[in-house]
């Protein structure tokens, strides 16, 4: 599948769906984003082809600055709009997109339905935003950590085995976006107080030449001040974009 996100100054909405338009190639049996408007994540979801997204979107008008958006290749349940990503926590506060499969989901949902968890979807992703709202009600309660959003991420993520890329937002957080490379594809975009990710380049070129591909292991947290890179222990990277040669 394809992942976006966009965070800065400009509508993400247009950013997002040109970015899933050049990544549709990776997989088109449906298409989502999320983004964050007065405090709300406010998600769009279509079956089929970006096309049927992109007219639902017509009917919306939330000029956000944050969000992220999905391609899905179905792996884990039918390519229905109830299985498209972004998928939500019960609350409808964090949204995640995925690309790649969660191997150890059954034992996750098995253990957050025991905590009384409603799945609303077939997939392997849900597990996902469920993990991390818990996680993210735990830092709160703690009150310990300077950033609770991104540190619920990264302990959610240290549950989860397989190969995935993730990129998730959050509505009480509406200035990050967390994304997380652990064998599948994702590559930062940086431009001049805005911030991209993507699963390949040609999705953000169109916006910024300067990119860095985040190895296996790595969690970025994306501002509109900055960029900052770190390991799943949270250990901070020291990280440059380099310059694409675009010349033939
Ligand atoms: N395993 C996830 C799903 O089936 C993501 C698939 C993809 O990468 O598009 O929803």
């Amino acid at each position: 599948c394809g992942i976006v996100g966009y965070i800065g100054t400009q509508a993400a909405t247009e950013i997002l769906l040109a970015g899933l338009e050049k990544l549709e190639y990776r997989g088109y049996d449906s298409a989502g984003i999320a983004t964050i408007w007065e405090g709300e994540v406010d998600c769009v979801r279509a079956k089929g082809k970006l096309h049927n997204l992109r007219s639902k979107l017509e009917m919306v008008e939330a000029p956000s600055q944050i969000g992220i958006g999905h391609t899905r290749w179905a792996t884990h349940g039918k390519p229905e709009e109830y299985n498209a990503h972004p998928h939500m926590d019960s609350v409808n506060r964090v949204a995640v997109v995925q690309n790649g499969i969660i191997e150890n989901y059954r034992e996750l949902r098995d253990r957050l339905k025991s905590f009384g968890v409603e799945f609303r979807s077939e997939t392997d992703t849900e597990v996902i935003p469920h993990l991390i709202s818990q996680y993210l009600q735990e830092e709160i309660a703690l009150g310990e950590s300077d950033s609770p959003f991104f540190d619920a991420v990264r302990k959610a993520v240290h549950e989860l085995t397989g190969a995935f890329a993730i990129a998730v937002i959050s509505a009480d957080f509406p200035d990050e976006l967390i994304v997380v490379r652990q064998q599948a594809p994702l590559v930062i975009g940086f431009g001049q107080g805005e911030f991209f990710c993507a699963s390949d380049t040609p999705a953000i070129v169109a916006y910024t030449r300067a990119v860095l591909p985040l190895e296996n292991g790595e969690i970025a947290r994306l501002t509109p001040l900055g960029v900052e890179i770190y390991d799943f222990t949270g250990r901070r990277l020291k990280k440059q974009p380099r310059l694409l040669n675009l010349s033939p």
